[in-house]
């Protein structure tokens, strides 16, 4: 495509993910404008030739394509209110936050009353996939918006996993992260208990690695731990309200899902910690033996 060709892009949310995704869209040459509530975060894409709006409705005036990559359902909501009567008719919602079962619903809902086509596209992947345009798209939407939406996914993922109905990708996007909190706490309890048995927890790392055991997240996440490096990747506060999120909607489905809870529990006294910017992995301090 050429960037001519390009659609005019909107994007709503430049945090740990928004930013590298905004970098990427901007490198592959497609146009621009980018909104923040904390406009510092989004200066840095005016350098690569992004505009920076000062408020979300001059963000998506006349865009093709608006993406929303913001904390959750309500903050999402809150900002496409903010921008109505602004959007370009007919224009396309790429709606990527994580925001659960209910909310995709309600979002959709909202699409209508804006007048936009809604594509429910959470992601799978964090800060650094996202910096190298990598992520996993998940993505539910009209099957005739899907020319218009894949040279976007192309530019910020590696692979789009379209799906055959409305809300089916927030619900696997779920799905996925009930499993990536089950390793990350999986991990966090295997290196507590070496410790507390005596251990040199390195040891539990050394004892799986290259087995059919192994993950590269287990190693990824473990050294990370032991290394007490807990820049956010997955921000600790945010996993949370995945999990509450998780819980709902399995809580909904009369679906038992106790390693969701305990994890639930662990990022939550992490949070009461003051932990919550710090990333998921810092789960680990609670484990820790005291
Ligand atoms: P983040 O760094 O915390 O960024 C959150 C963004 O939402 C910021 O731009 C923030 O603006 C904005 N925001 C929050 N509440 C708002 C409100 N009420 N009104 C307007 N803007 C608001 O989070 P992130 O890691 O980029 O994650 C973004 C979304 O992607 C979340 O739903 C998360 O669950 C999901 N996700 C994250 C990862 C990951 O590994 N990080 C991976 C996949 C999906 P300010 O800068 O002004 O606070």
């Amino acid at each position: 495509m050429t960037v001519t060709e390009a659609p005019s892009i909107a994007l709503l949310g430049t945090g740990t993910m928004g930013l590298p995704i905004g970098r990427n869209l901007l490198a592959a040459g497609m146009p621009l404008r980018v909104w923040n509530r904390n406009a510092d975060k989004a200066e840095p894409l005016s350098e690569q030739g992004a505009e920076v709006a000062r408020s979300a409705g001059d963000a998506v005036s006349g865009a093709d394509v608006v993406i929303t990559m913001l904390y959750d359902g309500d903050s999402v909501a809150e900002v496409m209110r903010q921008a109505a009567g602004r959007f370009a008719p007919s224009a396309t919602w790429l709606q990527l936050t994580t925001v659960g079962v209910q909310a995709a619903e309600q979002l959709a809902e909202l699409a209508d009353e804006l007048g936009l086509i809604y594509v429910d596209a959470p992601v799978l992947g964090t800060k650094q996939p996202a910096e190298q345009g990598e992520l996993v798209v998940l993505a539910a939407g009209p099957e005739d918006i899907r020319p218009t939406c894949q040279p976007i996914f192309d530019v910020i993922g590696s692979r789009t996993l379209w799906l055959d109905r409305p809300g089916e990708a927030s619900r696997l996007k779920l799905v996925v992260n009930a499993w990536v909190f089950a390793v990350v706490e999986g991990i966090a309890e295997s290196l507590a208990l070496a410790e507390g048995l005596g251990l040199d927890p390195k040891l539990f790392l050394a004892a799986v690695r290259g087995g059919a055991m192994d993950a590269p997240y287990v190693q990824l996440k473990g050294n990370s731990m032991l290394a007490g490096d807990f820049a956010p990747s997955f921000g600790l506060s945010n996993a949370d309200k995945d999990a509450q999120l998780i819980l709902h909607a399995a809580q909904l489905a009369g679906v038992e899902i106790p390693i969701t809870q305990a994890a639930h529990e662990y990022f939550a006294r992490a949070v009461e910690d003051g932990l919550g910017e710090q990333d998921l992995s810092a789960t680990f301090l609670v484990h820790r033996p005291k």
